[in-house]
């Protein structure tokens, strides 16, 4: 059974980037006679705006983006990823780090973190500390459905935080304890995230999690080549363009929708989309200036 989701963090409202992310997840899912699962990522307290949560989920309900089951919030989740850290404590797979950003960039001359408190222990627990996961400078390899063959290793892949210093617990570990709870069998998502999959895969084989597939869609970007983001202000999904937008976005997809769907009803539009889905017709990159065009 396919099991797939769409998990935006509330930091913002959907743009069209969201919506190649959000339409891509859906049409595979369905396409496989799957479920689809929406999952708020709002494990970041002082990242979210206020009110996004609703905004995106009315968002997608006026695409006709329509999700299986109830609405997972990871702000629920606390106690699972506490107990996935209890594991990978009992395991020695994790261990506690003091280090600041300013010292590591010191050590070693770049930002990625080069292994220090593994081997000098932080004994003071009153200090604060983030928790890292232990990679052994493994090399992970994987095949991405969309992107092919990927490897990622030290220092790229260094020993990742798996809970801050602050507390809140890092998205890596969220996102693989919350897949595994929820039975997703692929995931689909923005091309941004696929170096993410080594970390994710690493916390996948040392909590014996069942694999999940991996596809990336490449990244919307805007006239400046910056990838379309809540950050740099892409303009919200627009309520009035909901056929165009979902045209587009197919076009971009490399689905080449029917013609005649420009202004169909959106429900004709995702049920042809689904008829017609082929994964392997989505392109590396989308051609220059297309999304620009497309809004
Ligand atoms: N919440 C993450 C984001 O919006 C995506 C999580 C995922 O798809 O794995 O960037
Ligand atoms: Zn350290």
């Amino acid at each position: 059974m396919y099991i797939g989701r769409f998990a935006p963090s509330p930091t913002g409202e959907l743009h069209f980037g969201s919506l190649l992310a959000a339409l891509a997840s859906y049409l595979d899912a369905k396409s496989h006679q799957g479920l689809w699962l929406l999952r708020i990522d709002d494990l970041d307290p002082p990242r979210e705006i206020p009110g996004a949560s609703s905004k995106i989920i009315a968002k997608l309900e006026s695409f006709g983006l329509e999700w299986d089951g109830e609405i997972i919030y990871q702000s629920q989740r606390h106690h699972y990823y506490q107990h996935a850290l209890d594991k990978l404590l009992t395991l020695g797979l994790i261990y506690r780090c003091n280090c600041s950003r300013k010292a590591i960039q010191a050590r070693s001359g770049h930002s990625y973190y080069d292994g220090h408190c593994l081997n000098s222990k932080v004994t003071d627990k009153s200090c604060n500390y983030s928790w890292r996961f232990n990679t052994e400078r493994k090399i992970i390899c994987w095949t991405d459905d969309i992107q092919g063959q990927q490897s990622l290793h030290y220092p790229q892949l260094a020993d990742f935080i798996v809970k801050r210093s602050d507390h809140l617990w890092a998205y890596q570990l969220a996102v693989a304890v919350d897949d595994q709870q929820m039975g997703i069998t692929d995931i689909v998502r923005g091309n941004d995230l696929l170096a993410e999959s080594a970390k994710q895969l690493a916390l996948i084989t040392a909590l014996k999690y069942n694999p999940v597939k991996y596809k990336h869609i490449p990244l919307a970007l805007n006239l400046l080549g910056q990838k379309l983001s809540k950050q740099n202000l892409a303009p919200a999904l627009s309520s009035q363009k909901i056929s165009s937008s979902l045209f587009q976005a197919l076009c971009l997809l490399g689905q080449n929708p029917d013609k005649a769907l420009l202004h169909a009803e959106k429900s004709d539009i995702l049920k042809q989309a689904i008829l017609n889905w082929n994964v392997k017709r989505i392109p590396l990159k989308y051609p220059d200036d297309s999304v620009s065009r497309y809004r």
